[in-house]
C-alpha cells in the first residue's frame, strides 16, 4: 500500500513476521534493530525504545527515507518474571518502562505526523496475560493491560482525525520469548489452550495487518485476542 510503517522489535519474532506481512502488501517498513539483521527489504534503525533520543533519531531517519510514519506497530517487549514477593522493584519498573512507557514514547512521536495528515494506524501488541493475569507476571500483565487504557484514551482523543488505535492480545507464540520458558510451564499453559497448539508469529501478523488496513477504518479502541481461545470471556 506504499505507506511508511514503523515496527518496534521488528527484527525478531512476532515483529519480524509483521514486517514481512506488511512488506508483502507493498508498504515501506522500518524496524528497530538493536540485534541481528532487519528482514530483507526493511530499513533497520538502531533504537532502544527506553531512550527518547534514540526514538527521535529513528523517526528523523524514517521520515527522510520513507516519509512520516503512517502505521505504527508497538511490538517491542520484554519479560522479567517472578512472583510478586520476590519481584525486585527494578524488575517491575524496567518492564513498565519498555512495554508501556516505550509505547507511549513512540505513539506520541508518531502522532504529530498522523494528526497533520489526518490518517494513521496504531496497533499495540499486548498479551492474553493482560486480560487473564498470569502468576509470576504482575509486572508484564500490568504493562500489557496499560496498553489497552492507552489505546482507548487515544481513540477518544483522536478518533475523529482518521487515526485508529487497536490492541492485539496474543496467547503463546513460538518465539525466543517462549523458548526461554521451562518445558513444564509450557506444557501446563498448552493444556489450557482450546486450539491445542502454540501460535506461529504469522498468526499474529495476519491480525495486525488487517487492523492496519483501510478495510479496518471503522475498528478502533478494539482489543483483538489472537490466542487460540485461551483468553475467552475476558
Ligand atoms: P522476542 O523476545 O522474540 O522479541 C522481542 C523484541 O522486542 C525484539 O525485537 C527486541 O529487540 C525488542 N525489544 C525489547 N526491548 C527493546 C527495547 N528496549 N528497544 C527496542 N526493542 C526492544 O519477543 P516476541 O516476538 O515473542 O514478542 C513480541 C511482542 O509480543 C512483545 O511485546 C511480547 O510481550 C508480545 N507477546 C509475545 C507472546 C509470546 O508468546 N511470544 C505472547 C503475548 C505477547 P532486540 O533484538 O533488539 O532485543
Amino acid at each position: 500500500m506504499n505507506r511508511s510503517v514503523f515496527i518496534t522489535g521488528g527484527n525478531r519474532g512476532i515483529g519480524r513476521a509483521i514486517a514481512e506481512a506488511m512488506m508483502a502488501e507493498g508498504d515501506h517498513v522500518a524496524v528497530t534493530c538493536r540485534s541481528g539483521e532487519p528482514p530483507a527489504g526493511a530499513l533497520g534503525v538502531n533504537c532502544d525504545i527506553t531512550a527518547p533520543e534514540d526514538i527521535e533519531a529513528a523517526f528523523k531517519l524514517i521520515e527522510e527515507k520513507h516519509g512520516p510514519v503512517e502505521v505504527l506497530i508497538a511490538n517491542a517487549g520484554i519479560t522479567r518474571d517472578a512472583l510478586l514477593v520476590r519481584m525486585a522493584e527494578e524488575d517491575f519498573t524496567t518492564v513498565l518502562d519498555t512495554n508501556l512507557t516505550g509505547t507511549y514514547r513512540v505513539a506520541k512521536r508518531a502522532m504529530r505526523g498522523m494528526l497533520r495528515s489526518r490518517y494513521g494506524r496504531m496497533v499495540f501488541i499486548s498479551s492474553a496475560g493482560a486480560l487473564r493475569g498470569e502468576p509470576g507476571q504482575a509486572n508484564y500483565a500490568a504493562a500489557k493491560a496499560g496498553l489497552i487504557g492507552l489505546a482507548r484514551s487515544l481513540t477518544r482523543e483522536c478518533g475523529a482525525r482518521g487515526i485508529t488505535f487497536n490492541v492485539v492480545a496474543p496467547g503463546l507464540v513460538a518465539t525466543d520469548m517462549t523458548a526461554a520458558l521451562p518445558e513444564a510451564r509450557l506444557e501446563q499453559i498448552m493444556k489450557e489452550v482450546p486450539a491445542g497448539r502454540i501460535a506461529e508469529p504469522k498468526d499474529i501478523a495476519a491480525a495486525v495487518r488487517f487492523l492496519a488496513s483501510d478495510e479496518a477504518s471503522y475498528i478502533t479502541g478494539e482489543v483483538l485476542r489472537v490466542d487460540g481461545g485461551v483468553g475467552m470471556g475476558h
